[in-house]
């Protein structure tokens, strides 16, 4: 099948595809922002189904309102599950089996998988038979970030939608609107999601604004020559690890990777959900540190406050920006890339974190 690029993900798009009769019975949606994915998925979902006559999806009947809550019986949604992460050959027969049943309402069936390129070999090949042979009035949507790691023959038939990242006055707009983010907050969490709804909807909770805060004010710090580095990289690590712990805790059950029968993680399983948790608090972490680095490196050779990120920040970041060279604070962002890559690469973070800090204290500490 042909591959389409769609420019948005509104309702239009949708309904444009639905009026032209050619719903195709596999998608595969791309691209780097989930949540806009799921948000389609969801809206295709209700699209097809919705039970008002004459509506394209209403919004408040029993049918779209079972799907926005995922408690629709004929919308499957399916995640990757167990310490790999992996989509089992289990899953992807569930999907066949409950996409060959008659619908409990009568009507169209939708299987939703999210991070569907985590699908083992075996599992993709059940999947490509589901794909090959669809029961009437059925509808695949599988979702990934890109094609990389699907059979080549199951990418060749699904209908391909890539979802590019949105503008920054979208993301102001969403916040504003649908999320009441007073207006000068939405400009500075929309810098920070770079166009991308899942990471604007992560920074709607205030602790990981004040991450920020502690992150760009540690960068700061760094800079006095009596700060301790040691136990600067200490108390790093420890609240790298506290917003862990909680973020592990605050992880609903179906997607802590718990299995499909619903039963426990095995001790082993609970470790890599922990440590994957861990990683991503690390990558946030770095992140916003490069971000910062970032504006700095923009604020001195333009000196114009718009075209920083942490647009709320400028006073601080003005007060030290000027006294730096281009060129040492082009080598403190090679150091937090290759700190990052080191941190990868099974260094203790501790101790990553203690050599990226006194380098830059070096670098910039003349
Ligand atoms: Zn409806």
């Amino acid at each position: 099948m042909s591959s389409i690029k769609y420019e948005l993900w509104n309702r239009s798009l949708i309904r444009r595809v639905i009026d032209s009769g050619r719903v195709a019975h596999a998608y595969l949606f791309l691209g780097p922002d989930q949540q806009k994915k799921i948000w389609t998925a969801i809206s295709m979902a209700k699209a097809l189904m919705c039970s008002e006559t004459g509506a394209f999806f209403c919004d408040q009947c029993p049918t779209c309102k079972k799907i926005n809550s995922h408690n629709h019986p004929d919308v499957l949604w399916l995640r990757p599950s167990g310490a790999r992460r992996e989509i089992k050959i289990e899953m992807a027969r569930s999907i066949q089996a409950t996409l060959s049943l008659k619908s409990y309402e009568g009507g169209k069936k939708v299987a939703i998988l999210i991070d569907a390129d985590r699908m083992n070999t075996e599992a993709a090949n059940s999947m490509l038979k589901t794909i090959e042979e669809p029961a009437d009035n059925t509808y695949l949507i599988l979702i990934a970030a890109d094609v990389e790691r699907f059979l080549p023959t199951i990418v060749s038939r699904c209908q391909q939608v890539y979802f590019p990242l949105e503008d920054r006055s979208s993301i102001v707009d969403f916040l504003a609107s649908e999320c009441h983010v007073e207006p000068s907050r939405a400009e500075v969490i929309a810098s920070l999601a770079y166009g991308n709804y899942s990471e604007a909807i992560k920074y709607l909770d205030d602790d990981r604004l004040e991450w920020r805060e502690y992150i760009i004010d540690l960068f700061f710090r760094i800079f006095h020559s009596e700060t301790d580095i040691f136990e600067l990289a200490e108390t790093c690590e420890k609240r790298i690890i506290d917003r862990a712990e909680l973020s592990v805790k605050n992880i609903p059950p179906d997607q802590a990777g718990a299995t499909p029968d619903g039963s426990d993680l095995t001790s082993m399983e609970r470790a890599s959900v922990e440590k994957s948790v861990f990683n991503e608090e690390v990558s946030v972490f770095f992140q916003i540190l490069e971000l910062c680095c970032r504006d700095f490196i923009i604020y001195n050779e333009t000196g114009d406050a718009e075209l920083l990120v942490n647009s709320d920040k400028v006073e601080a970041l003005s007060r030290y920006a000027r006294g730096f060279s281009m060129e040492r604070l082009l080598r403190c962002m090679v150091e937090i890339g290759n700190a990052f890559k080191a941190y990868q690469g099974n260094t203790k973070l501790q101790f990553v974190l203690e050599i990226l800090f006194d380098r830059i204290q070096q670098e910039l500490v003349a």
